[in-house]
């Protein structure tokens, strides 16, 4: 099974239409996309075997700007990602990395019960400080602690 990409992880719709250069300015934010790969993206797919949907990865600070991220945004580091499987359910994804990865943050973003090809998983890992192992549910402006089914949306 092949391991995602740093160039996978700097692909972005919104950067290639606005002209905005999302290439890896250096070093260290190329080891954080690493880590997310090896800690996090690789065990996830050989888990669940299926076909990543990563829509996105590292932001330079315009990208993040325009996708009107946080200005601390963990994705202007490297040192997140938000993805999805295609027909997985995020509920799915997010408890596996909960109970057998390391990770810093994880956040189940606007899931429904509905389709699972909405929404998606934030998540990000740190090489530098120890994980926190925060885990949210945010639907719309909603937020929970832990992870929350909400079987009405
Ligand atoms: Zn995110």
């Amino acid at each position: 099974m092949k391991k995602p990409t740093i160039t996978q992880l700097c692909y972005s719709d919104t950067a290639l239409s606005c002209g905005i250069d999302n290439a890896v300015p250096d070093k260290n934010i190329k080891t954080n996309l690493q880590a997310l790969i090896d800690h996090i993206l690789f065990p996830v797919k050989q888990h669940f075997g299926g076909q990543l949907d990563i829509t996105s990865g590292y932001r330079c600070a315009p990208l993040n700007e325009k996708l009107g991220g946080a200005q601390n945004s963990q994705h202007c580091t490297g040192q997140a990602v938000d993805f999805g499987i295609i027909d997985t359910d995020i509920y799915d994804i997010a408890v596996f990395i909960r109970d057998r990865l390391d990770f810093d943050q994880l956040i189940m973003e606007n899931r429904t019960s509905t389709d699972k090809n909405k929404g998606w998983v934030h998540v990000s890992y740190s090489c530098d400080t120890p994980n926190r192992k925060q885990v949210l549910t945010i639907n719309g402006t909603t937020r929970h602690d832990g992870l929350v089914k909400e079987e009405n949306t």
